[in-house]
């Protein structure tokens, strides 16, 4: 079975195509600049070089028929036809309380997703648009959407209700949501492979651009730190995470700012770059900081404590933690990170091995034997697992 896996951006589409039988990626791309003038694919497969080429792209529906001609491309093709390809995984960002699984895609669904607009502004307006665009230019293969905020759908009320007058609630569904949920599921459930146990109590910290942590027991997410939107939890690369809330009208009265500009500010402006005044990328900080760059090393000082506390956090609500998982770019790459923040892990009985930890993109264990809270690096497949659930969606179907 191949199953082809979406992730529609507002000017990007990102597709990869699976061997289900082997769950070996068969090509991917990435297409950038739709509707902007320089548009580019850049298309691989396992054999050859990777492919870049310029060309006008409009809109998403040009984007799938360039990516339908390089899947079929005699040159750097793998199949011949669109009828080789058995369902369409989208990858969605938010679906409110709406999708807590994989589900086909129908008008229904599609209509459900416009409707969540204003809690994803950026992201839900482009996945319809790619959806749209594959009902006109592969019609009839069978399309499923996986919502990022699907499996943090089993938080109890006591972690997803916020502090707020309840009316907000329920007039505007003002709660937690959470992200990365698909990132956390699949690096759970390969720790609960590792641990040999589905009943374990862990702790999953994505820590990437946009960095997020879940705390999952038994399977199921009891907490996670981003919240109505990807802005909270943890100092990200450009977005503050939690701070005071009376500082918005606050600083907005100060600086004169309007909301929109308010919420650049929080969500653009700040972070690993507005602390460092370096850049919003880790490497870069962590470079600057080796150089002697105070505010840079304070940034990530900021950044490891904020990683700590909902550690801590989240041992308590969990009342015990066995495995402690880190991934997405900076939990499978940055060994300082990694390090500075497992140094605060003694206390949960995880026993941190520092040679260990000296690795980068591969699946590890990162305490030493015996630690009785593992620490493990697992390198996340968001695309895998769309394609998991999208087969298991279609098969069930044909029964
Ligand atoms: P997102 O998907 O949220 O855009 P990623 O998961 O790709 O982000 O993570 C990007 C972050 O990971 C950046 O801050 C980058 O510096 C960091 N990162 C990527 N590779 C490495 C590496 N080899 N060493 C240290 N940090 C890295």
């Amino acid at each position: 079975m191949n199953i082809l896996v979406l992730n529609s951006g507002s000017s990007s589409l990102k597709y990869q195509l699976f061997d289900m039988n082997t769950e070996q990626v068969m090509a991917s791309g990435y297409i950038e600049k739709i509707g902007i003038p320089g548009s580019t694919i850049t298309h691989k497969r396992p054999g050859i070089d990777k492919i870049f080429l310029e060309q006008d792209i409009a809109d998403h529906g040009v984007a799938i028929e360039t990516m339908v001609a390089a899947l079929t491309s005699p040159e750097h093709g793998v199949i011949q036809s669109m009828k080789e390809i058995d369902a369409v995984g989208h990858r969605v960002v938010h679906g409110g309380t709406a999708f807590i699984k994989a589900c086909l895609i129908d008008e229904q669904a599609i209509n459900t997703l416009e409707s969540l607009t204003e809690m994803a502004p950026l992201h839900n307006p482009a996945a319809v648009k790619g959806m749209r665009a594959c009902q006109e230019k592969i019609p009839g293969v069978p399309m499923t959407v996986v919502v990022d905020t699907a499996f943090h759908q089993t938080m109890p009320r006591s972690s997803y209700m916020y502090g707020l007058p309840y009316e907000y609630y329920e007039k505007y569904q003002i709660r937690r949501y959470g992200c990365h949920g698909t990132s956390h599921r699949f690096v759970a459930q390969r720790c609960a492979e590792l641990l040999g146990r589905q009943d374990c109590k862990i702790i999953t910290c994505h820590l990437g651009n946009g960095s997020s942590l879940a705390a999952i027991k038994n399977g199921e997410v009891q907490d996670t730190s981003m919240g109505f939107t990807p802005l909270a939890g943890v100092v990200m690369g450009t977005r503050t995470g939690d701070f005071d809330p009376s500082l918005v009208p606050y600083i907005m009265e100060k600086e004169n700012l309007t909301p929109a500009q308010m919420s650049d500010l929080i969500n653009k402006k700040s972070g690993l770059l507005g602390l460092s005044g370096v850049g919003s990328d880790l490497r870069d900080v962590v470079e600057a900081a080796k150089n002697g760059n105070d505010r840079a090393k304070m940034a990530l000082e900021v950044f490891v404590t904020t990683v700590v506390r909902f550690i801590g956090a989240y041992a308590a609500e969990l009342n015990g933690v066995d495995a402690i998982v880190f991934t997405a770019g900076i939990g499978e790459n940055s060994v300082p990170m990694r390090r500075a923040i497992c140094q605060h892990l003694s206390y949960l009985g995880a026993d941190f091995d520092e040679e260990a930890n000296e690795c980068a993109g591969e699946e590890k264990e990162i305490s030493k034997p015996g630690s009785k809270t593992k620490i493990y690096i697992i390198p996340t497949n968001e695309e895998l697992l769309i394609a998991r659930d999208t087969k298991e969606l279609v098969e069930s179907l044909k029964k």
